[in-house]
């Protein structure tokens, strides 16, 4: 029935005094309890104060140990199990001895608060239960602290049960034999709390004979008779407690009497403390007040004090001050004098050393007048470089026609194909096409570049004209012929062997900053391509370009120029930004078409450099534009062969190239009309054909025989433009007089190299000056100085002067008066005389020491000046008047004449005398 927990000595927790822990999943507390000696023990209620009681419960069905772990072979004779069948409740643990306990360690343990015990699996029948009981929480108080009712098959077999009341703390307290009927297995015990928690140590059940045939009295069970005996003890205490509270009410009341003796005592001794306390605080007050009035007097004080001695520092220190800079200032006196002095001197070193300025002037003068002469040169001698430079080019053709023939390709290698191209007097500009049957046919042309000609070389012929750019004339160079002849080669170049296009700018670049400082220029570029006789800008942003292309037109300018409205034009200051502009051309060409090639060879794509030129000496502006087109491919489609786009593309190439040769043709033939307007090719380079501009085309041509016809078609078209521009009359120039032209063409050149060189000399000679005329102003400025400085001296002289003139005269006129007295009372005498001439002398000495400004007496001027100051000047140390000399003059001059005077009065003296 009730199994043996064999977990339960595992699951005992040792517990600490201090510390909470769980002991079968219940709180335990531990408690120390504390009995005094001699402290009335109170016994068992089982027999009295002794325990004659031996409990051997018989036919034990169930024994538990409540709040603690199984303890075997009691010496009640049966083993108790650990603590089950539990439900709420703490456990609770002493270690404290338990007296008069059977078996002591029962009690040591005991679960606690509302508990109820469900044991089940008992056999139907009749039982007794035997309820182990001890106070074990240390309490101390009163009977009643704890005190709980017990139900047995929730009937209330036990009301009000004080185990403390009856029998003390650590004392066993046995309910025994309660008897209780189990039918269905389970037997619930239950513990309710009436004050505080009921504690429970241990519960055993046992069977019970059944009971005996009713006799109408209910026998009364053993717990009654315990508990009777219990209530006669306690009143048996009562008793002896009342006698001994009424021994001590006497001694109590007695003791309230005194009590209250003592504290009216007290009353009146606390109130005259609060008395004098009272006092004492307003006596506090008063001190804290007066302390407060001592403190800030003695601040007061102390300020002063500080404030008078700071003062005195300061007095101190201002009267050493004063004296400091009294002697400071007698000192810097002192040094006055001597730099006064010694001012004086360089004045009239300086104004001896000083060139005439009238001359220093003109010579300035000159020399501006003749940097003056060498820019107008220079500028004549620059626009002459311009003038022969473009008289050269002129010289040369305005339209200058090059013929460039491509290698034999891969292809054409492999197949050994000829070359039908003979270039035999290629050194003459010539070549001679074998074509077939054919006779030979002989071209002419500016320059014939044979298929081993690289890029540089080409680029060589080309760049005269790049210099025409950057003078202010506009360029168009152009490369015409067959698809696959080099157009793009010859113009674009390839990457590592770059072509015109590149090397042009490049060009540029370089010629500007070689230029630098004289003249500065501004370059854009624009990149475009005509195709269907429509313009389309490639510098547009991808964007704007896949939304709708724009449609750009030509508009004439007020000053007669082209330009396109709406054009990007990126202005470079590199050829990393060039590179960029051209590299994004490229790109946007590419983008609008599926074949870039086939596109490439049926549209012009055209870049446009435009240079804007300030002379920085003349403030002249230019304006020229550069154009380089890469042709459409020149070959002829047999009508038939082409329908629709492909026809449309033919006709518009057709007829833009014959409105390029119709234009040269016009220009070089000087007819009345110049059809611009045919083509927008033509619209477009109006301004760079003819006029003074100058225009460059490469007829490229392939050297096999399959490309024959169309290398003749280039051919004849090429010397048709050249042709014409040489002109028949031209050509027929015999060649003494093209020799004459050559030499004068040399003499030319050799011309502006020595111009160049004797503007070079002009220039370094005009700097030279320059610095030299520098320097000598510098030296004008600080004599300028010195001289000013002279003037301020001179005037305070000259007032000081005045004072002791007017002085000298009192005293004579007060001496004359006093004589001519004396003269009429007739008492002028000798003795009379020398007192007069001794006080005239102390007047002077006295009248010339007051300084008017200073207002104060010194050494009197007449004997500084004589000190060092009125030396007479020389004749060569009179100053110009220019310089503003004058005031010295006069003062050096007036000193000595006083002299004069004062001498000659002293001398009549002595004679009237
Ligand atoms: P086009 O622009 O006239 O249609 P390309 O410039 O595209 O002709 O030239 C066709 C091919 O011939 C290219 O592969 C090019 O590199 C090559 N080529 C043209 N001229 C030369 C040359 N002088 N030297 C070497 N290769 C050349
Ligand atoms: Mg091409």
């Amino acid at each position: 029935m009730i199994e043996e927990a064999s977990a339960a000595e595992d699951s005992r927790v040792a517990a600490r005094d201090d510390e909470e822990i769980t002991v079968f999943s219940s709180p335990v507390r531990d408690f120390e309890l504390d009995l005094g000696d001699g402290e009335e023990i109170l016994s068992s209620f089982c027999e009295g104060n002794e325990l004659s009681f031996n409990y051997i419960p018989d036919k034990v069905v169930a024994a538990i140990n409540a709040g603690g772990s199984s303890i075997l072979d009691t010496s009640f004779g049966i083993d108790f199990v650990d603590d089950r069948f539990f439900s709420g409740g703490d456990v609770l643990r002493t270690a404290e001895d338990i007296v008069d306990a059977q078996e002591p360690s029962l009690y040591r343990t005991a679960r606690y608060g509302e508990v109820t015990y469900a044991l089940d699996g008992l056999e139907s029948g009749d039982y007794y239960v035997d309820i182990h009981f001890a106070e074990i929480i240390f309490t101390n108080g009163p009977p009643g602290m704890r005190i709980f009712d017990v139900y047995i098959q929730d009937e209330k077999v036990v009301s009000d049960l004080d185990v403390y009341g009856r029998v003390g703390s650590n004392r066993p307290l046995i309910l025994l034999n309660v008897r209780a009927a189990v039918d269905g297995g389970v037997l619930t015990l239950a513990f309710r709390g009436v004050v505080g928690n009921p504690t429970i140590s241990a519960i055993c059940v046992h069977r019970a004979p059944p009971l005996a045939k009713r006799t109408g009295r209910k026998p009364r069970p053993i717990y009654e008779l315990a508990l009777e005996n219990c209530q006669k003890q306690n009143a048996r205490r009562l008793t002896f407690c009342e006698q001994m509270r009424d021994k001590s009410r006497g001694a109590v009341t007695e003791s309230e009497q005194r009590l209250e003796e003592l504290r009216n005592e007290c009353h009146q001794a606390w109130i005259s403390v609060q008395e004098s306390n009272r006092q004492a605080e307003k006596l506090r007050d008063e001190l804290s007040v007066k302390s407060l009035t001592v403190d800030t007097l003695a601040n007061a004080v102390e300020t002063q004090v500080l404030e008078l001695r700071d003062l005195k520092e300061k007095e101190m220190n201002e009267k050493t001050k004063l004296k400091l800079a009294v002697s400071d200032a007698q000192r810097k006196v002192e040094e006055l004098r001597i730099l006064y002095s010694l001012l004086s001197k360089d004045a009239r070193d300086c104004i001896c050393s000083f060139p005439d300025p009238h001359g220093m002037v003109s010579a300035v003068q000159a020399l501006v007048n003749e940097q003056k002469e060498l820019k107008k040169r220079l500028l004549d001698e620059s626009q002459e470089r311009k003038f022969l430079y473009n008289k050269l080019i002129e010289m040369k053709g305005n339209v200058r026609v090059f013929c460039r023939c491509r290698p034999l390709n891969a292809s054409e290698a492999s197949a050994s194909s000829v070359s039908l191209v003979e270039f035999d007097s290629a050194r003459e500009n010539e070549l001679v096409i074998r074509a077939g049957t054919n006779p030979k046919k002989l071209y002419k042309f500016d320059r014939v570049f044979t298929p081993e000609d690289d890029q540089p070389e080409v680029f060589a012929d080309t760049s005269p004209v790049v210099v025409s750019v950057l003078d202010g004339y506009n360029v168009c160079i152009f490369a015409y012929g067959q698809t696959g002849t080099g157009k793009t080669f010859t113009m674009e170049g390839i990457p590592g062997n770059r072509g015109v296009n590149y090397r042009t700018l490049e060009e540029l670049f370089r010629l500007s900053t070689v230029r630098k400082g004289e003249v500065n220029y501004e370059i854009k570029v624009s990149v475009l391509e005509v195709y269907n006789e429509q313009i389309r800008d490639l510098l547009t942003t991808p964007s704007q370009a896949g939304l709708a292309p724009k449609r750009l037109e030509i508009k004439q300018d007020a000053d007669g120029g082209h330009r396109v409205p709406g054009l990007v034009e990126a202005e470079v200051h590199s050829m990393t930004e060039v590179w960029e502009v051209l590299q994004s051309g490229s790109a946007a060409r590419a983008v609008g078409s599926t074949n870039a090639n086939e596109h490439s060879s049926r549209s012009h794509c055209m870049l446009c450099v435009k240079v804007r030129g300030e002379n920085m000496t003349t403030g002249e502006c230019t304006r020229s534009k550069l154009w380089l087109v890469d042709l459409a491919g020149s070959e002829r489609v047999a009508k038939s062969d082409v329908q629709g786009d492909r026809l449309k593309e033919a006709q518009n190439i057709n007829k833009s190239l014959s409105a390029l040769g119709d234009v040269i043709h016009a220009l070089t033939t000087k007819s009345n009309h110049v059809p611009y307007r045919n083509s927008k090719l033509t619209h477009l380079l109006q301004d760079s054909l003819g006029g003074e501009s100058k225009t460059l085309m490469f007829v490229q041509i392939s050297p096999t025989e399959a490309d024959v016809g169309e290398t003749l078609c280039s051919l004849n078209f090429a010397s048709r433009v050249r042709g014409v521009e040489m002109g028949p009359a031209k050509k027929q120039l015999d060649s003494s007089e093209f020799f004459k032209y050559k030499q004068m063409a040399e003499k030319a050149k050799q011309d502006v190299k020595t111009k160049d060189d004797s503007v070079r000399r002009l220039e370094d000679s005009l700097r030279t000056t320059e610095s030299k005329l520098k320097v000598k102003e510098q030296l004008c400025q600080s004599l300028a100085e010195k001289v000013k400085d002279r003037d301020k001296v001179a005037a305070e002289l000259e007032l000081q002067l005045a004072t002791e003139k007017k002085a000298r005269l009192a005293a004579e006129v007060a001496l004359k008066e006093k004589r001519l007295k004396a003269d009429r009372e007739g008492s002028w005498d000798r003795a009379d005389r020398a007192n007069a001439e001794e006080a005239l002398e102390a007047a002077f000495k006295t009248a010339a020491s007051f300084h008017p400004k200073e207002n104060s007496y010194r050494q009197p001027l007449q004997e500084r000046a004589l000190e060092n100051e009125l030396k007479p000047l020389s004749k060569d140390e009179k100053a110009p008047k220019v310089l503003g000399e004058t005031v010295l003059c006069k003062t050096r001059t007036s000193i000595p004449k006083i002299q004069m005077v004062l001498l000659r009065f002293y001398a009549s003296l002595h004679t009237q005398g």
